[in-house]
């Protein structure tokens, strides 16, 4: 049997199912595709329970995680968390391995500080202590890599093709800078002034987009030849929370030279501390550019002692750390921190290297989807060249092939060299930010390798009936439908993620079909077809569809937060879960007399028998222990008296509200019942 259908079968994700099996005693191996059907027949058998149980023991621990992170707080007690060490990048599955946690617990807290992320995407070092100290986990960045199985193939695969190459194929290319540093501290103010100095005033073309990354021409003089020679140098522009992208890492991973900033005004702070950390451990050369010195506030000599604290002393104080005093706002000294780059690069001059020569392969530093144009996305080319009409491989799977290149200005490029970060058009599928983008040595080569499920396919997933395990009954579920559409494949990923989790005995969700990009006519004409609903996560419709869904009737619903989405779909299936009935017996009464039979109502006359009766209670009419009607009773008298109720043993008079004839020698069963809306436990 194959592992998916096997997932399936099991109301599982293959990821869980791998993840689980050894724990449950089951190895079929990390990598294995089929199962053999005996195994299969056994794990299928012991799964229920031992997956409950699995389920309890990770409440359990979850919410003693908790608790034990509030309580520490209280007491101040940091030193009693469990302390896991964490790479400066790890995927979302790796990291909730490591945490012992459920990975929907690690999603769900990721979620709520805004940061949609897939189980395979990776977090950054930051995100997961900050997210780790959420869940009562001490992080510590791991400084080596041991030979852990983390699931980097792609990233590998980089690394592979960077040292693999022949050193006489290496050529000097532009360094690489990432720049790091406290909130507030001027990161995004440093990276535009930077950006300022090669773009003149009154440049044609000169609004400069942000696609992730730029270049700048820097003049340098080189002082063996005594000339001045302009030199590039390539800044991974993050703007936005940087401390919860993935692009922070990725910038330590892609970038050869870091800047940390500190504000002088403020001093090291604690994302000083964790940039030093991640820095250090990612063994980047760095330097510190101290801002703000324009500020009356500005204290020098105190953010230097500070440093020194933590291990970075400066040059002039005899230590190995530059340090350079700039204000990013008043533009002061920016050429001066541009120049101790370049110095300290040349430190690192037999590294900073690569084959211009092949294939071109690099990482995705910025993506999404554009209304007119579709996918874009910015590849920083680590090694190669891009051209026009190259094809786009990542993890062997075609994203598309190259239709244009643009650069940072906006002009059109015909090549992207090395260390050039370069906006691509013509994705198919648009990467995510940190994919390595590959250009395939074949595409028919690629086909063998090809990974549909990577692909997010455009064409409709009718899901499968439900399998049950053997010897259960089958359970005919009510399925909400739906068609999701969004704006990367990171929150289409999140989202489907979300969704698999949404597991109920008796609803679910079926995605009809899923996509990236706006609602087209397309979507309207299959929601029509099946019924779905559309889905909307940052995407617009096209006005042509919105009439087409009007005439069609087809509903669209549009969101921003993926709670607000995951939500509605609760409610959806909530709607669809049959209503509890809870239904109250109280009474039995032995029809002595029919005193009167009109078309809606009769009058009866009987005795309690069991219980009591009670006045506006409903009915059914039992005749030889068979029901032969129902009906209300609409009053009730006693002692020719109207009463509310009368006791076991006592005759009364029922006025019942019913169209089924009630005969002498019937019984009345008096009940009451409370429909309750039932919520789902997710
Ligand atoms: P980031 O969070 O590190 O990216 O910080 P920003 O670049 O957004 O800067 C935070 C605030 O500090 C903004 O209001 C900036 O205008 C201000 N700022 C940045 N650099 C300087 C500087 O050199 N001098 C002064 N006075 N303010 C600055």
């Amino acid at each position: 049997m194959n592992v998916s259908e096997l997932a399936r079968q099991l109301n599982t994700t293959t990821t869980e199912l791998y993840h689980l099996l050894p724990q449950f005693g089951f190895d079929i191996g990390r990598k294995a595709v089929k199962v053999d059907d005996r195994v299969a027949y056994k794990i299928i058998t012991a799964w229920p329970p031992l997956y409950r149980k699995w389920q309890d023991e990770q409440k359990a621990k979850y919410s003693l995680n908790a608790n034990e992170a509030l309580k520490a707080r209280a007491a101040g007690e940091e030193t009693e968390k469990k302390v896991v060490p964490v790479p400066s990048a790890i995927t979302v599955r790796d990291f909730a391995g490591r945490l012992n946690l459920p990975i929907t617990t690690v999603i769900r807290e990721l979620l709520k500080n805004g940061i949609l992320a897939s189980l395979n995407e990776r977090i950054d070092y930051e995100t997961a202590n900050i997210i780790g100290g959420d869940l009562g986990v001490k992080i510590e960045p791991e400084v080596e890599k041991k030979g852990d199985e983390i699931d980097n193939t792609s990233l590998d695969r980089l690394k592979d093709i960077l040292e693999s190459e022949d050193k006489k194929d290496l050529e000097p290319r532009p360094p690489v800078v990432v720049v790091m540093g406290h909130v507030d501290h001027g990161k995004t103010r440093l990276l535009d002034a930077i950006r300022k100095t090669n773009v003149m005033a009154g440049e044609a073309g000169g609004i400069t987009q942000h696609i992730g990354a730029y270049q700048v021409m820097v003049p340098f003089k080189n002082e063996t030849q005594g000339k001045i020679e302009n030199r590039s140098l390539t800044f991974i522009d993050t703007p936005g929370h940087e401390a919860f992208t993935v692009m922070r890492s990725r910038g330590a991973k892609v970038a050869d030279i870091a800047i940390l900033v500190v504000a002088a005004d403020d001093g090291v702070q604690p994302q000083t501390k964790e940039a030093v950390k991640i820095i250090e451990a990612a063994k980047l050369p760095f330097l510190v550019a101290l801002n703000k010195i324009d500020k009356p506030e500005a204290d020098i000599d105190r953010v230097k002692s500070q440093l020194s604290e933590i291990g970075l002393q400066a040059e002039e104080w005899g230590g190995k750390t530059v340090i350079v005093p700039i204000s990013a706002k008043a533009g002061m000294n920016i050429d001066k921190l541009l120049e101790m780059v370049l110095l300290l690069a040349d430190i690192d001059k037999e590294k900073i290297v690569s084959n211009p020569n092949r294939r071109a392969v690099g990482t995705i530093v910025e993506s999404h989807i554009d209304p007119q144009a579709g996918p874009v996305a910015t590849l920083l080319v680590q090694s190669g060249t891009l051209r026009v009409g190259d094809n786009l491989a990542i993890n062997f799977a075609l994203y598309g092939r190259v239709k244009a290149l643009k650069n940072w200005k906006g002009e059109f490029a015909k090549i992207a060299p090395p260390s050039m970060p370069v906006q691509i058009l013509g994705f198919k599928v648009a990467p995510a930010v940190g994919d390595i983008l590959e250009v395939p040595e074949s595409v028919k080569g690629l086909e063998k390798k090809l990974k549909p499920s990577y692909l997010v396919q455009e064409k409709s997933v009718i899901t499968q009936p439900i399998q049950v395990a053997a010897g259960e009954e089958a359970v005919a579920k009510k399925k909400y439908s739906i068609i999701i559409r969004a704006d990367v494949l990171g929150s289409l990923e999140a989202i489907l993620g979300a969704l698999e989790r949404m597991i109920h005995a008796e609803v679910g969700v079926d995605v009809v079909a899923k996509g990236l990009g706006s609602v087209t006519d397309a979507e309207i004409l299959r929601a029509a077809a099946t019924g779905a609903h559309i889905l909307g996560f940052h995407v617009p419709i096209a006005p042509k569809a919105e009439l087409l869904a009007k005439q069609k009737g087809v509903v669209i619903k549009h969101y921003k937060i993926i709670y607000d989405l995951l939500g509605d779909v609760k409610k959806e299936l909530e709607k669809l879960l049959p209503p509890e009935v809870l239904r109250e017996e109280f009474g039995k009464i032995d029809v002595l007399a029919i005193f009167r039979t009109e078309k809606k109502y009769q009058i009866v006359g009987g005795r309690v028998s069991e219980g009591r009766a009670e006045n506006n209670v409903k009915t059914r009419i039992m005749r030889a222990g068979e029901q032969v009607g129902s009906g209300e009773v609409v009053e009730l008298q006693a002692g020719r008296q109207k009463v509310k109720d009368a006791l076991a043993g006592q005759e009364c008079g029922l006025k019942l509200q019913t169209k089924d004839a009630v005969e002498v020698g019937d019984k009345i069963e008096l009940y009451r019942e409370e429909i309750k809306e039932r919520k789902l436990g997710f």
